[in-house]
This record gives C-alpha cells, sequence and structure tokens, in this order.
C-alpha cells in the first residue's frame, strides 16, 4: 500500500523507534504516546481495519494477541495494560492500517467506559 504510514514504517521509508518484528507482525513506539508505554502492534499485511479482516486472517490476529502481553511485559508492563483497538469513523480511527495499541505504565489507567 503506497501511501499508507505504517506500510512505510514496514518498509523503513519512515523511522520508528521498533521493538519487535518478526515475518508477520512489527511493533514500534506510538509517536504520541498516551501513557508511559504505549506501542502499536500492526500485521505486515495491509489490513484497513478490523472490519475488513477474513477468515483465513485467524492465524495473524491470534498471534497478534498472543504477541501483546509478551510485549508489554518485555516494555516493563508488570501489573497489566490495556489493549485498544479503534475500527472505522466511530471507533475513531486515524491510521487505516490494522494496529492494536498496547498502553500501560506504573499506574492504573483511567477508565474508558463510562457507564449510564
Ligand atoms: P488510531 O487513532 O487508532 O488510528 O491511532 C493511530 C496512532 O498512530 C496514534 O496513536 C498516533 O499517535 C500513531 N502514529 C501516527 N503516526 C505515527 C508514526 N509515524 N509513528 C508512530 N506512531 C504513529
Ligand atoms: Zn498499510
Amino acid at each position: 500500500m503506497e501511501n499508507c504510514i505504517f506500510c512505510k514504517i514496514i518498509r523503513g521509508e519512515i523511522p520508528a523507534t521498533k521493538i519487535h518484528e518478526d515475518e508477520d507482525t512489527l511493533a514500534f513506539l506510538d509517536i504520541h504516546p498516551a501513557a508511559p508505554v504505549h506501542f502499536l502492534l500492526i500485521p505486515k499485511l495491509h489490513i484497513a481495519t478490523l472490519s475488513d479482516i477474513d477468515v483465513q486472517h485467524q492465524q495473524l490476529l491470534g498471534k497478534m494477541l498472543w504477541l501483546a502481553p509478551r510485549l508489554a511485559a518485555s516494555q516493563g508492563c508488570t501489573d497489566g495494560f490495556r489493549t485498544i483497538i479503534n475500527t472505522g469513523r466511530v471507533g475513531g480511527q486515524e491510521v487505516f492500517h490494522l494496529h492494536i495499541h498496547v498502553i500501560g505504565g506504573k499506574d492504573r489507567l483511567p477508565a474508558m467506559i463510562h457507564h449510564g
């Protein structure tokens, strides 16, 4: 995907602070961190949103969810973390290359879901 910013990071065309790379996935620090730990875990395959995943992506998505806690631990999240996938307009997605935000630090994060 020519103009996708995360595909450019995968291709090494723009810099990022990478914390993990394998044949299927890449993880790098978010440029505007929302907490002391904030990285993005992405598939190397350009998939625009979570709504675009198909049955053949099950293994890839499973791998990403398997990786998330391991990478979080490697970044110092010893007592939990938060994962977020923003999807589409309503979800507030800004970069249309599927990514899992992993956010944490030593302090409890503010509640994201406010009831009633
Ligand atoms: P979302 O709103 O879920 O699409 O989140 C996109 C995220 O990508 C935001 O948290 C941005 O700070 C982050 N971001 C955008 N450009 C870059 C970049 N070049 N390197 C690292 N993170 C980025
Ligand atoms: Zn892309």
